[in-house]
């Protein structure tokens, strides 16, 4: 394993952040403060990601993209968890994975027009009854004709209110098989003018301008055409991308982490008390040390696990230990931060705050931390159940 980056590599990241704090950066206090991007905004930094490069870059080679290698995928992505996330999603960089399951007309309707930042998806699996335990959703999509009538609600779906079509996840039928009867996931695009189909928004204290919304269906109606992938292989075709998106979501508590430490190295050698910078206490030193390693250790766990993914060698237990340990790893260093900063860190005319509230994030979705730790024991101790 050669964790060193390639010059090509160097200049992707150098320009990325480069492009972060000259583009993104100072957009943060305000769409903090509206809870949404604004579209001169949104359009701003598209036009200017499409001209230095970024567009596209983590789409295959087969779809126009830069047909990037993990390891470089994932330098990108930690580069890219240091802005809000509202703002760089401006960027238009890639798609919901789960799209490449487009065949036939669905590649014109829906694919293409995401990759070229015309259409934007939200995904739904997610419903007030069901969260950690997703087989336990009810949505509940019925034969009728050539189609289907889908009934249920959705809860905490980012960015609905600004999508133009839902991914979503629902309950297609149910098998008999030795085991007792098993439900049949299905995945559908819907279109957000379908009638029937309601979007309204939930207040939600992190990623502001990234905003988790309700979905209710009543009676949506769709034909066949709009099966993503295969009917009854809804969680075989998203969990085809899951090691990929909790790869990145640690990358991007790296690049969070980052960013958090630099500001708080910076102040706690700067900030004075009786006499000193409060750096030189150990009660802070030691603060910013246990914050160093805690970042190290998570990059070398986001890199191994970027090797592995081009290698062919991820599994489960691998992506659910890094996801674990940078998600918690960014909230941990984000709270010492606060600290840190004392008073200061917790006005919001510092970005601290705003840093603490939106790590809280990363140790519940994409997997509870306690999910990831169940999968982990689970895959640990399998040789030994009785
Ligand atoms: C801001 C935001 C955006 C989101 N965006 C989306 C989205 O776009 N699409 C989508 O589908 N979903 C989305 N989600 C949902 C997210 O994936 C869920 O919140 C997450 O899966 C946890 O589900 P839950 O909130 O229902 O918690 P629950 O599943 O009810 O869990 C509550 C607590 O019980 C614990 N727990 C549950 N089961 C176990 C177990 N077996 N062992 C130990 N502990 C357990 C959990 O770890 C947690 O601490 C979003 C959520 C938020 C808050």
């Amino acid at each position: 394993m050669d964790f060193g980056l390639s010059f090509e590599q160097q200049a992707l990241v150098d320009s990325l952040e480069e492009f972060c704090k000259r583009e993104l950066y100072p957009h943060e206090s305000l769409v903090e403060e509206l809870r949404y991007v604004p579209a001169e905004i949104k359009q701003e930094i598209r036009r200017k990601s499409r001209d230095a490069g970024f567009e596209g870059m983590n789409l295959p080679e087969e779809w126009g993209g830069a047909g990037l290698d993990k390891q470089t995928k994932m330098e990108a992505e930690r580069v890219l968890g240091k802005p809000s996330s509202p703002l760089s999603q401006c960027m238009n960089r890639g798609v919901t994975g789960i799209l490449f399951k487009c065949k036939g007309e669905q590649i014109e309707e829906y694919l293409l027009p995401a990759i070229r930042g015309e259409r934007k998806d939200a995904f739904a699996l997610t419903e007030p009854g069901a969260g950690s335990d997703a087989r336990g959703i009810v949505t509940k999509a019925e034969r009728n004709g050539n189609g289907w009538v889908i009934n249920g609600v959705k809860q905490f779906i980012s960015a609905a209110d600004i999508a133009d079509f839902i991914i979503l996840i629902a309950v297609s039928g149910v098998d008999d098989t030795p085991k007792g009867p098993r439900k049949r996931f299905t995945a559908f695009l819907l279109d957000k003018s379908l009638p029937g189909l309601r979007v309204e928004p939930m207040k939600s204290i992190v990623t502001r301008g990234y905003n988790p919304t309700m979905v209710y269906l009543d009676n949506v109606r769709v034909p066949d055409s709009k099966i993503l992938g295969e009917e009854g292989q809804g969680f075989n075709t998203a969990n085809e991308w899951l090691y990929d998106g909790r790869v990145a979501l640690s990358a991007h508590c790296v690049g969070r982490a980052e960013r958090i430490f630099d500001m708080t190295k910076e102040w706690a050698g700067s900030r004075k008390a009786f006499g000193k910078t409060i750096g030189e206490f150990q009660g802070v030193g030691f603060k910013v040390a246990n914050m160093a390693v805690d970042i190290k250790l998570g990059d070398l766990m986001v890199k191994e696990a970027a090797w592995k993914m081009d290698n062919g060698l991820m599994d489960r237990t691998a992506a659910s230990m890094v996801n674990y340990y940078c998600s918690e790893m960014v909230f941990r260093v984000a709270d010492n931060a606060v600290q840190i900063f004392g008073g200061m860190g917790l006005m919001e005319d510092f970005p601290i705050q705003r840093f603490w509230r939106d790590a809280r994030i990363e140790r519940i979705w994409e997997g509870t931390s306690e999910i990831h730790q169940d999968l982990i024991a689970k895959d640990i101790l399998r040789p030994y159940r009785q």
